[in-house]
Parts: C-alpha cells; sequence; structure tokens
C-alpha cells in the first residue's frame, strides 16, 4: 500500500479523496497521505506552477506521469495523475475514474454533456460517460423551468420504527422517543410558523422527509398536517410531497389526511421484493405489504408515488434485483430511485462486518456486492424501455464499488424538490432537527451556496429555539 508525498503543493483532500477510492481509508500525515502500514511504494506528487508531476520507483521500472496540453485545473490534475498511478500499481479501475465528487452531473455539464470529454478528463467508464450526460441533459432543462427565486421547503421528521442495516440517518427510533415526539411536532410547527410566511409566493415545493413520517403516531401525524397547512396558509404550491418510507407505515387514515392537506406525491421505498433481504435488513413487513401501499395510495388519489430500491444488498443476486425492479415496474410508480449500497460509517452493516475490513473496502465490495455493476448496468436500459429517463443522480462517500444513485421519472412528473436540493442553484429551507437550509447567492462563477444547519441533536433542537430563530432570520436575510 504506497504513500503519496507531495511536493510543491497542498492538495492533501483531492490526494486522500482519491487513495480512499483505492484504499477505503488513510490518513494524513505532514506533506504525505498514507493508506496502509507498508508505505511502500513512495509515489511523488510533484508541482511547480501549474506543471504537475507524478511518479514512482518500481522493481519493474520508474513510472512517470506529467501534466500535458490536456492538463486540467491543477487539484484535478494532481487526482487524474495519482488515479493513473494507482491504477496502474493496484490494477484497480473505477466506473467514475478519478471523479470522487458526489455531483458527476455538475462534471458532465463543465463537459458540455460530451461522454467522450468525460472519459478522456476524468477516466470515465463508457456507460456511466453516457448516462452522467443524459442525465445532466435532463437536470439542467428542469432546473431552468424552476423559478430562480422560488423556496423549497423541507420539513424533517428523523424517526422509524426500527434502524434498516443499511442505514445510517435516523437519529432515534419511535419506540424510543415517545415522550418526547409531541414536543418535537410542536416545535417544527412553531419553526415553520416562524418562517414559511415570510416565503409567501414563493414556494415552489414542500418535500415533507424522513425517517418515516408516516410512522408518527396518528394524533401527532394528523397535527404534523394540519400544522403545515397552516403555516402555508392556503399559498398555491406546485409539488408536495411526503416520503412514507416504509410501506407498513401506511394507513388509509394517513393517506387521507396526506391528501386533504395537499399532498399528491408519496415515496414508498421498498428496496427490495423478496421476504428473506427485508427480514435481514431489519424491515418488518411482508412483499405483499408493498402491492397493497402501493393500491392504497393510488386509490387514496395520489398523482405521483415515487419507489427506491437499492442495488447490492447483502445475499441478493442480480436475478434478485431484476426481479425487485420487474416488479416495481410492473406497479407503474411516476418515479422509480435506483441506490446502491453504501457501506455508511454508523450503519448496523458495517458494524457487522469484521473490523479488518474497515482497512479495505475492495473485500467488502468482493463480500457484499459483486453484482452491484451488473445490476444498474441491467436498471438503466430496462427503465428506459419502460418509458423512465434519468433526471438527478448523486454519489455517496462509501458506496460498495464506487457506483451512484439515479432518480428516473416518467414524462411530468420529475420531482422539482429533489431538482433543486440537487442543482445547489435555489434556496431550500428546513425545518426540524438537522435540517439543513441554502442559501444561493448569485456570483460571477455562476451560483455560492451557503448552508445553516438546525441542530442535529432532538433535545438540543428543542431547547432556545427563539435564540435559533434569531440566527436563521439572519441568516435567511444574508446578514451573517
Ligand atoms: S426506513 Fe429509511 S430512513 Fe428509516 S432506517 Fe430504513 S432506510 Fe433509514
Amino acid at each position: 500500500v504506497p504513500k503519496v508525498v507531495l511536493v510543491g503543493h497542498e492538495d492533501r483532500i483531492p490526494v486522500s479523496d482519491v487513495m480512499n477510492l483505492f484504499f477505503g481509508s488513510c490518513r494524513i500525515s505532514g506533506n504525505a497521505v498514507i493508506a496502509g502500514d507498508s508505505e511502500e511504494p513512495v509515489i511523488l506528487s510533484e508541482r511547480n506552477g501549474t506543471d504537475i508531476c507524478t511518479s514512482y520507483r518500481s522493481t519493474s521500472g520508474d513510472r512517470r506521469w506529467c501534466s500535458g496540453p490536456d492538463r486540467l485545473v491543477p487539484k484535478r490534475e494532481v487526482k487524474r495523475q495519482l488515479y493513473q498511478a494507482l491504477s496502474e500499481l493496484t490494477g484497480r479501475r473505477f466506473p467514475w475514474g478519478s471523479l470522487t465528487g458526489i455531483r458527476p452531473t455538475l462534471m458532465a455539464a463543465e463537459c458540455d454533456y460530451d461522454p467522450e470529454q468525460l472519459r478522456d478528463r476524468f477516466y470515465v467508464s463508457a456507460p456511466k460517460a453516457i448516462i452522467a450526460a443524459e442525465t445532466a441533459r435532463n437536470e439542467k432543462r428542469l432546473l431552468d423551468d424552476i423559478p430562480q427565486d422560488s423556496v423549497h421547503l423541507y420539513i424533517g421528521i428523523p424517526f422509524c420504527s426500527t434502524r434498516c442495516e443499511y442505514c445510517s440517518f435516523p437519529m432515534a427510533e419511535y419506540g424510543k422517543m415517545t415522550a418526547i415526539l409531541p414536543a418535537y411536532i410542536d416545535a417544527l410547527i412553531r419553526e415553520l410558523d416562524f418562517f414559511v410566511p415570510s416565503f409567501a409566493g414563493r414556494i415552489a415545493s414542500v418535500y415533507v422527509g424522513g425517517g418515516t413520517p408516516t410512522g408518527l403516531p396518528t394524533e401527532l401525524f394528523t397535527r404534523l398536517m394540519h400544522g403545515i397547512e397552516r403555516a402555508l396558509g392556503g399559498q398555491r404550491i406546485g409539488e408536495r410531497t411526503v416520503e412514507a418510507g416504509r410501506p407498513d407505515s401506511i394507513t388509509g387514515r394517513n393517506l387521507q389526511e396526506m391528501r386533504e392537506a395537499g399532498f399528491d406525491r408519496i415515496c414508498i421505498n421498498p428496496q427490495t421484493f423478496h421476504q428473506r433481504t427485508l427480514d435481514r435488513i431489519g424491515r418488518r413487513h411482508s412483499p405483499e405489504a408493498i402491492y397493497e401501499a402501493v393500491y392504497a395510495a393510488r386509490d387514496a388519489g395520489f398523482a405521483t408515488i415515487n419507489m427506491d430500491l437499492i442495488a447490492g444488498l447483502q445475499g441478493e443476486t442480480t436475478d434478485d434485483f431484476r426481479f425487485s425492479l420487474a416488479e416495481t415496474i410492473r406497479l407503474s410508480p411516476e418515479n422509480i430511485t435506483v441506490h446502491s449500497l453504501s457501506l455508511k460509517r454508523t450503519s448496523d452493516l458495517k458494524r457487522h462486518l469484521a473490523a479488518d475490513m474497515d482497512a479495505d473496502v475492495h473485500e467488502a465490495f468482493d463480500r457484499l456486492g459483486p453484482d452491484i455493476a451488473d445490476m444498474l448496468a441491467y436498471s438503466h436500459p430496462t427503465l428506459a424501455e419502460n418509458g423512465y429517463k434519468p433526471y438527478y443522480m448523486y454519489r455517496q462517500k462509501d458506496t460498495l464499488g464506487g457506483h451512484e444513485n439515479i432518480g428516473y421519472t416518467t414524462p411530468g412528473h420529475a420531482c422539482v424538490y429533489n431538482t433543486a436540493m440537487m442543482g445547489d442553484r435555489h434556496t431550500v429551507f428546513g425545518a426540524g432537527a438537522k435540517a439543513m437550509s441554502k442559501r444561493v447567492i448569485p456570483s460571477t462563477e455562476g451560483y455560492r451556496i451557503e448552508r445553516f444547519p438546525n441542530k442535529a441533536d432532538i433535545r438540543a433542537y428543542l431547547a432556545d429555539q427563539e435564540e435559533h430563530f434569531r440566527k436563521k432570520r439572519a441568516f435567511l436575510d444574508g446578514l451573517v
């Protein structure tokens, strides 16, 4: 496992990103980035002005790469050369090449939506380059249609009945939070009441996300829906979505409450249609519950249903995934989101794996998801044949094999909230614990984003709301 020594530059983070890609973890020590104990061979990453070279010595001869006429900006050139060196040393290549960021579509836009440029500049594989360019074009068309001064409202309910094995998101399980839930819903509504009137006429989308919002006790879910309706004060809003999440949290009563509050989009996220996998990941429902939830949502009048699947769930083969995709398509949701399994740091999945795996993402990948690439390669053309187009895409750290998550839609059903959230060109107001707000500031280079996080801890969020409101108001008004 090599050590990279930086000479004439301090791009430790870009170098660490590439080292993480290949070795799963690394550490910075002075001007070196090290991924393991052996520290051999030593790779030199040298910069002199805009000239960058990467080299190492080996028993089979010296190897050296230097920037030529097609050089990228320095940080990217450093990464590109290091990617070449490590590919040669390890024999490994990654589907997104030297791209380590979470938004490949931004790079596709910079490359004029040209897959060839993505391949030449970053060594992105041909299939990924094509899908990135297609997704970026669709995303741009949608983003251009969203009014620049619009505001997108996120309302966070960060609770679930249990935590799925692969998930690191929910901060609390409903069962352990019973006493505090009423205070949380009241605080959330207070936050909406305080801020939402100031966005009057500008709110283009409302997204109630989780966790599993529909897992709230009936009385609190009703209180939440009424609170949202009252805060919005009858404003005409183009899109209202509830991310219900787990099928077994959906009831006739909460579907009706959502519809009465003006919500006509719902996310029902099965992840898989196999009982043994549902059991393994900690879901407490049957595949039948998925069909029932979708039929019930349709009966209740939801015009857009999104369904999430995960490629690479432990123990699943490509055929298993194909079956889940086929069943999802058979239910005709307007949106399908295909995720790649991530080995999230705080997930039970990661904890369940042997400690020695921490240093080697490839071992985890080999054990957990050898078929992810096949699953994704199958899903894209299959969804295209069934009328679904990709419209947003993101990557997560720790995704096995370095793959991506893609949101697909049928015509006219793309989620404005997701598009705006991913696009980083519109203001997002996040209410609730851990919710993030984004203020977009046009700049000479396009747009600059400033973020304001709500307190992540539930009790901290509940405490001292007035002080929190004061700071957030100042942020939204551009005073801090
Ligand atoms: S339902 Fe969703 S948010 Fe909740 S634990 Fe499972 S994956 Fe995570």
